[in-house]
């Protein structure tokens, strides 16, 4: 099942370009108290949400008019992956404008980076849908495009056993990480208002057999910049939400983005992004 978020409040189930209304959201929600138990609320009853949304029918509307907001819209934090892929760590390791930053460290000489580095967390504040321009802040820094597969975690848990880490896993979409490199700390650079993009639409688990053997891609203006399959990961995703949930509680709605494969690159004002993922779909997003 694919589902979108749009017009801020809504939610509905894609189908084709069609996209069918969920009635009755506020009924299976909590009501607000305060303070809000921690997680997206929505994804803590996504049994609920997933049951409605198969039953939304009737009136239908067109995907091109609507405004794709980020499906996931109150996670507890985001969580990513640096350097997982070793194409991506090899091209690091070539370009300084990429490899200039505060850890300073050789980064090609890791077999495993996510071992020495850890992981790392964007702000909440950086999320975006895909239907929002990409507006670009220190337009004086290369600002650059990191394609990724995003599992959405469904539950509460901690300390997840590696064969059971996928079981935690809600949905899947595409995400951008994008990043302004410079110096700085990670988690400052990549956290620019719009800066981690979520979308078009989260799509259950039942519907991607393998995810870790799918393919991943992104264009810039219609020339290809990133292609690469998640086999290549060098942390797999089981072992990525374990690792997470040793560090940090994983609350419904958390968001993981997996790292990113050679050949990012910087986007202008005026380009257009476009990234997909086999089984998801494809995100567009301008570039202003
Ligand atoms: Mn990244």
């Amino acid at each position: 099942m694919k589902l979108c978020r749009f017009s801020g409040n809504r939610f509905g189930r894609v189908e084709g370009d069609r996209v069918y209304p969920i009635k009755g959201l506020s009924d299976v929600l909590p009501p607000l108290s305060w303070p809000p138990a921690p997680g997206d609320q929505l994804i803590a009853n996504f049994d609920s949400v997933r049951d409605l949304a198969g039953k939304a029918d009737g009136e239908s509307l067109a995907l091109s008019d609507l405004t794709l907001d980020c499906p996931v819209a109150n996670p507890s934090k985001i969580i990513a992956a640096p350097l997982n892929y070793e194409k991506h760590v090899e091209e690091v390791g070539r370009d300084i404008q990429i490899h200039a930053n505060s850890h300073g460290s050789k980064f090609e000489d890791f077999a495993n980076p996510i071992a020495k580095l850890g992981l790392f967390l964007k702000a909440n504040s950086s999320l975006a849908g895909p239907s929002q321009p990409l507006i670009l802040t220190h337009g004086d820094r290369r600002n650059d495009h990191e394609v990724e597969l995003c599992a959405i975690i469904g539950r509460e848990c901690r300390n997840v056993p590696v064969n059971e880490a996928l079981s935690t896993v809600a949905a899947w979409t595409i995400g951008l990480d994008m990043t302004v490199r410079g110096p700085e700390d990670r988690s400052f650079r990549k956290s620019p208002d719009g800066y981690t993009i979520l979308g078009p639409w989260l799509v259950t688990p039942e519907e991607i057999a393998d995810p870790s053997d799918i393919e991943l891609w992104l264009t810039v203006n219609g020339q290809e910049r990133q292609r690469a399959r998640t086999s290549q990961l060098t942390v797999g995703i089981p072992e990525l939400i374990a690792l997470a949930s040793e560090w940090y509680t994983l609350y419904p709605g958390d968001i993981i983005m997996t790292g990113t494969p050679d050949g990012v690159g910087p986007v202008e004002p005026g380009d257009r992004i476009e990234a997909g993922i086999e089984g998801l779909g494809e995100l567009r997003v301008d570039v202003r």
